[in-house]
């Protein structure tokens, strides 16, 4: 049996925090919300997870709301050029679920308690760690976009953003009927961002999620002035009439899911070398999740990403039960997640970037071909798939 101090109970530090306990080994967790503060705060994510990330949350027995959640089994794409659109449907082989994290999380970590782990509620500091981690077996720094991700280097050579490529404006809507077939609604409108929906659960039952990628500068990047939920629902309606009128009429009279679903900010995605070494004491700790691999979410990677590293990370450990967590073995447990990881901030990236030519000639060849439809659609599922042949398709055969 190991002992292990996991900060930051998200998607990441759950998950492998639950993990560890059902092999019997010893786990602390430091949140700085409790089960209610998750309830009672608002929405941090659109958090659709792909069929690998839902397998690894039935493997622990953690799907709890798997039956009550909508299935998605479809992403429509629309590109809206300035002389036409581009549009097209691709079918993914397992479906995909959102769950509202404020329920997840809270359910989680509940039951990270019931299991037996030690939770903690604070905020931790740098100080509080240089005292606890010589304490443990090995040290977990999940704390997502949180300030600790600092304590691990940015990797230059990975991380091409300095400022932030999007500023992001999300809500949960109700009230409107539900989309059929249940999926994921992408629109990219080239100069201006990109807008998506997504059926999935919040607190009280059935919600869409709809989400707002603004390049700024442009008419997405309009939420400065914006002070309550009510006046953000407004302002997207605005949006909605002027970009996407057959959905303004959708969700005409549909409310907010609750007070608090709403979610605006920006920040940088980055990629940061996996180890971190506490200032005075210069002992290691392992990042996992967005600490360490931040994208920005219009390719809706990160709590995928962040599944997929828990699940290595509990693997790693499970099989070398009676490892050293050195830093040879913590690069090495990193570099086996990284084959995914590298793949998805390839796919945000390109997804931010104007669209090459190459790229819409594959997706107007989607049009009228569902084999390439579907394969794109999978693509977000797993991004190893995509690459490199996405860059370098000389004619349809080649993604067949
Ligand atoms: C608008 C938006 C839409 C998104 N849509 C999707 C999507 O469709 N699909 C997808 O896969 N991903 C999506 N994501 C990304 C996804 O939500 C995150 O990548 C994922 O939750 C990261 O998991 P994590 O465990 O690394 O961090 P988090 O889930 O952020 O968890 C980190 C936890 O650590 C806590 N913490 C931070 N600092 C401390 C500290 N010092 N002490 C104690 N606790 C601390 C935080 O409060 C938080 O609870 C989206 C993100 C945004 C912003």
């Amino acid at each position: 049996m190991h002992s292990f101090l996991i900060v930051g109970a998200g998607q990441a530090g759950l998950q492998l925090g639950i993990g560890l306990l059902q092999h019997g080994h010893k786990v602390t967790l430091i949140s700085d919300k409790s089960s209610a503060d998750f309830l009672n705060g608002p929405i941090f994510s659109t958090q659709g997870l792909f069929n690998t990330a839902l397998q690894n949350e039935r493997d622990l027995e953690l799907n709890f709301y798997e039956s009550s959640c909508p299935q998605n089994t479809t992403i429509r794409f629309k590109i809206a050029l300035p002389e036409h659109s581009i549009a097209f449907e691709g079918k993914v082989s397992a479906f995909f679920q959102a769950v509202d994290q404020r329920l997840k999380f809270s359910r989680w970590l509940d039951y990270f308690v019931t299991l037996g782990g030690n939770l903690c509620i604070k905020k931790m500091t740098l100080l509080e760690l240089e005292e606890l981690v010589p304490q443990y077996d090995l040290t977990l720094i999940a704390s997502g976009k949180g300030e600790l991700g600092q304590l691990f280097r940015r990797n230059e050579k990975e991380s091409i953003y300095s400022r932030p490529p999007r500023i992001l404006a999300a809500q949960y809507l109700q009230g409107m009927s539900p989309l059929k077939p249940h999926g994921m609604r992408a629109t990219i409108i080239p100069g201006v961002g990109e807008y998506f929906t997504m059926s999935g659960l919040t607190l009280n039952g059935y919600c869409e999620m709809l989400l707002f990628e603004g390049i700024p500068g442009g008419d997405f990047d309009c939420w400065q002035d914006i002070n309550t939920a009510a006046e953000q629902l407004a302002r997207s309606r605005i949006l909605l009439e002027k970009y996407a009128p057959i959905d303004a009429e959708r969700y005409r009279l549909a409310t907010l899911a609750d007070s608090k679903a709403v979610l605006r900010g920006s920040y940088t995605p980055v990629v940061r070398h996996p180890i971190g070494y506490l200032p005075h004491s210069g002992k290691p700790v392992l990042g996992l999740g967005d600490a360490v691999v931040l994208n920005d979410p219009i390719a809706g990677q990160g709590a995928n990403n962040a599944s997929k590293a828990a699940r290595i990370y509990l693997d790693s450990i499970i099989k070398c039960d009676q490892a050293q967590f050195d830093e040879n073995w913590m690069q090495m447990v990193f570099n086996n997640y990284w084959v995914y990881a590298k793949a998805a901030t390839q796919l945000s990236n390109m997804l931010l970037q104007p669209m090459p030519s190459q790229i819409l000639d594959l997706f107007s060849s989607a049009v009228n071909n569902p084999v390439i439809a579907n394969r794109l659609a999978n693509g977000f599922h797993d991004p190893t798939t995509l690459f490199p042949w996405i860059f370098d398709v000389t004619s349809t055969s080649d993604v067949i």
